[in-house]
């Protein structure tokens, strides 16, 4: 009970907590056990990483992965991402599990340098508050140093919602990053409220077009035009644009035809356990463009 009250002062403040008691109850202690069982989780390892390929259409290879979480939760099976990364990112908690999957990442690129595969970048999801949270860079830093892994093995993918905090501090962080070798995308490209001024300040690398716009492709005569409009816009801004939420033949021809390479999607694969990404690796995925696609 002191643990939920706290928690409920902190979340509202006082006058707030008072107003919305009686009809809220019920919602935040809901949310409190759930905030419980996601910590739970990460003590008990219910969590783990599945990794979905990377597609460069050009060489015809795998040219990395992204990180992809997920909770094996012991009584409700397993719990998509969708359902339980919104509730973490309203606390801290988010920043520990986004630190579990930096650690599983790097882990796994020096797990593969271990076993003499050639190695592909992985790519892993960084939500805002841990972005602009003090030490991410040196828990990245010393991840990476830990493990004997280079930077440019390593890539962050952020929304941009991020671009809402202040624009120096992210210059700051991104110059870091890219100090690091490590690149960063832009995940779900198109669907965040920010502006597109963003674009030219920040030393961004890749756009990745969200899989709602590669969906429309062929529903109807508009459904390619903010594809064509997004690799546009890549182009024109020297970064590297990949398509996200592949399904279908015809969405990969169409994305080709307008110049767009990289793809990842159902199409190709869907998110494989460690040991399918590892046969992948195994096979020679790998061409001459493996880690740096330009
Ligand atoms: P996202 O980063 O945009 O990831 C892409 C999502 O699309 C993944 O869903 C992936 O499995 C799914 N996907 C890939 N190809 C296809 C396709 O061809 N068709 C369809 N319908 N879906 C496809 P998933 O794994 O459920 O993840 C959902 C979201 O959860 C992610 O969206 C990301 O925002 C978040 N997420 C996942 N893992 C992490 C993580 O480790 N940290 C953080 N902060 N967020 C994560
Ligand atoms: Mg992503
Ligand atoms: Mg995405
Ligand atoms: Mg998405």
């Amino acid at each position: 009970q002191a643990d939920m009250a706290m928690y409920w002062a902190k979340q509202n403040g006082r006058d707030n907590a008072k107003f919305f008691e009686a009809f809220m109850a019920n919602e935040v202690s809901s949310r409190f056990q759930y905030e419980q069982q996601i910590k739970q989780a990460l003590a008990q390892q219910q969590f783990h990483l599945l990794y979905q390929p990377q597609i460069d259409t050009l060489s015809q290879s795998v040219m990395g992965f992204e990180a992809l979480i997920r909770w094996q939760h012991p009584d409700k099976g397993m719990i998509s991402p969708v359902e339980f990364i919104p509730i973490a990112e309203e606390s801290n908690l988010i920043c520990h599990i986004g630190d579990w999957v930096l650690q599983q990442s790097i882990a796994l690129l020096s797990a593969w340098q271990t076993a003499g595969v050639a190695v592909l970048p992985i790519a892993v999801n960084i939500s805002g508050r841990q972005f602009v949270a003090e030490g991410f860079i040196d828990t990245i830093a010393s991840l990476l140093q830990q493990h004997q892994v280079d930077g440019s093995l390593l890539k962050i993918e952020i929304t941009e919602g991020v671009f809402l905090h202040d624009m120096s501090q992210c210059i700051d962080i991104m110059a870091a990053l890219k100090g690091m070798g490590v690149e960063i995308s832009v995940d779900d490209f198109g669907t965040g409220y920010s502006s597109l001024h963003y674009l030219k300040e920040l030393p961004l690398d890749i756009l990745k077009i969200d899989k709602s716009f590669v969906s429309g492709i062929g529903d109807q005569a508009e459904g390619d035009k903010i594809c064509e409009a997004i690799i546009q816009l890549a182009q024109n801004l020297d970064l590297k644009v990949i398509a996200e939420g592949v399904e279908t033949q015809e969405q990969a021809n169409v994305l080709n035809v307008l110049g767009c390479h990289l793809h990842q999607g159902y199409f190709y694969d869907r998110p494989l356990s460690e040991s399918a990404a590892l046969r992948l690796l195994q096979q020679g995925q790998r061409t001459a463009l493996g880690t740096s696609v330009v």
